[in-house]
């Protein structure tokens, strides 16, 4: 069966319909719900590999912990980035060894470190002073990678300056990481999140391999570079393939580092986001005015319902409706909450059915990366975004 499905600028593309879009079309939702494909995970976390050769995949739990997706990825060998004692639990509760799991924020409690260093945790991610003494008092003799700030991102959906440590501070931590008697074995950053083109890694990686080069000059035996996350999904606008962009990206890396003892890359929205769509219902169409130049168009799901990296327009996810051979025209999308904030696209306004009504279903294509995360638990008496996995 074909479906047509509703191209970012407006013309309708044809593509095969999925396992998920079959399963949201046969199945009655009293809520939006996000269907996830774990088919499409396994396909992802291989296509991945095959690119990144040696580097390590470390899931980025927090793009979606559904315990199936954590499953999927343990059989196929995957590794994992944990931010918290909650996602450690839960990786080690489904099976992943200890050795396997990264703590990967550089924001931690002092009781999560130590619960990570009892379970076997032993790698642990640090961007400050503070934070190095913790870990040397809860997690003593762990290994430790310091994150840097990395600047001149053309992600869609940048990660700022709230993570990492910026160069002039690197080697000082390692030096209290020797000090405090802690094991400095490398740096971590974090391209930006929605990084569309390969290329977009090369200033980000001169920066590191700066900061790589001098530390060894300085005597430190790194052995690790954490690459992050990053790799892209398709919201509609092109991107290579998955095995083709992690190739490039580790050309990039070889290319700058030489040869080293272990690399990791932390996937998660390009692991994870084209696996699920939202089953989703148009609420309410309307017009403001009788002269009002564009629709508005209300769905049961919004920015805190699920749609949250939205806000400003940074992710554009692509829509499905059972109406889309007919005439489109533009529109504004918006959620079901009380609150303003609540409005999805509105600079850049959607193509939609122009015979769009009340009741109809509205599929959201790709959007199985930090939409279940990013759902509010009850805000304005809406249920979180449930969960299917198929
Ligand atoms: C969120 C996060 C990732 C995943 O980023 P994506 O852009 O979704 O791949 C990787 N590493 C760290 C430390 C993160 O916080």
């Amino acid at each position: 069966m074909n479906a047509t499905v509703t191209d970012i600028v407006g013309g309708p593309v044809v593509a095969p319909a999925s396992r998920i879009e079959n399963f949201i079309r046969s199945t009655r939702f009293d809520h939006p719900t996000l269907v996830i494909d774990t088919q499409v995970v396994e396909t992802q976390f291989r296509a991945l590999k095959a690119g990144l050769g040696e580097a390590h995949i470390h899931y980025a739990v927090k793009a979606n912990p559904a315990r199936e997706i954590i499953e999927t990825l343990i059989a196929n060998g995957s590794r994992f980035d944990a931010a918290s004692r909650g996602e450690i639990e839960l990786c080690l509760s489904l099976g992943a060894a200890p050795d396997d799991i990264s703590f990967g924020n550089t924001i931690k409690r002092p009781s999560d470190i130590a619960f990570a260093f009892h379970a076997g945790i032993t790698l642990f991610a640090v961007d400050a002073e503070e934070e190095m003494h913790k870990i040397a008092a809860q997690a003593p003799g762990a290994e430790v990678y310091v994150r840097l700030i990395v600047d001149a991102s053309e992600a869609d959906w940048p990660l700022t300056r709230k993570f990492g440590c910026a160069r002039d501070k690197a080697l000082d931590l390692l030096a209290l990481a020797t000090e405090l008697g802690l094991k400095p074995v490398g740096f971590s950053f974090h391209v930006g999140s929605q990084t569309r083109k390969a290329r977009m890694w090369t200033t980000v990686l001169d920066q590191v391999a700066e900061i790589w080069h001098s530390a060894i000059a300085a005597g430190y035996a790194l052995t690790t570079l954490n690459i992050g996350g990053g790799f892209p999904a398709f919201y509609g606008e092109e991107i290579d393939s998955p095995t083709a962009y992690a190739a490039a990206v580790m050309d990039l890396v070889r290319a700058r580092f030489g040869k080293v003892e272990r690399i990791m890359a932390e996937p998660g929205r390009g692991l994870v986001a084209e696996a699920g769509m939202i089953a989703a219902e148009v609420l309410l169409v309307s017009r403001k005015s009788e002269s009002d130049m564009h629709r508005w168009v209300y769905l049961d799901i919004g920015r805190f319902s699920g749609l949250a990296e939205t806000e400003g327009e940074a992710i554009r996810y692509q829509f499905i409706t059972d109406r889309d051979h007919e005439e489109m025209g533009a529109c504004i999308l918006a959620g079901p909450s009380c609150d303003s904030a609540d409005v999805l696209y509105e600079k850049r306004p959607v193509q939609l059915p122009l015979g769009l009504t009340s009741g109809d279903r509205f599929i959201i294509r790709n959007c199985g990366a930090y939409t279940s995360t990013y759902s509010s638990i009850g805000f304005n008496g809406f249920p979180p975004l449930d969960v299917v996995v198929i």
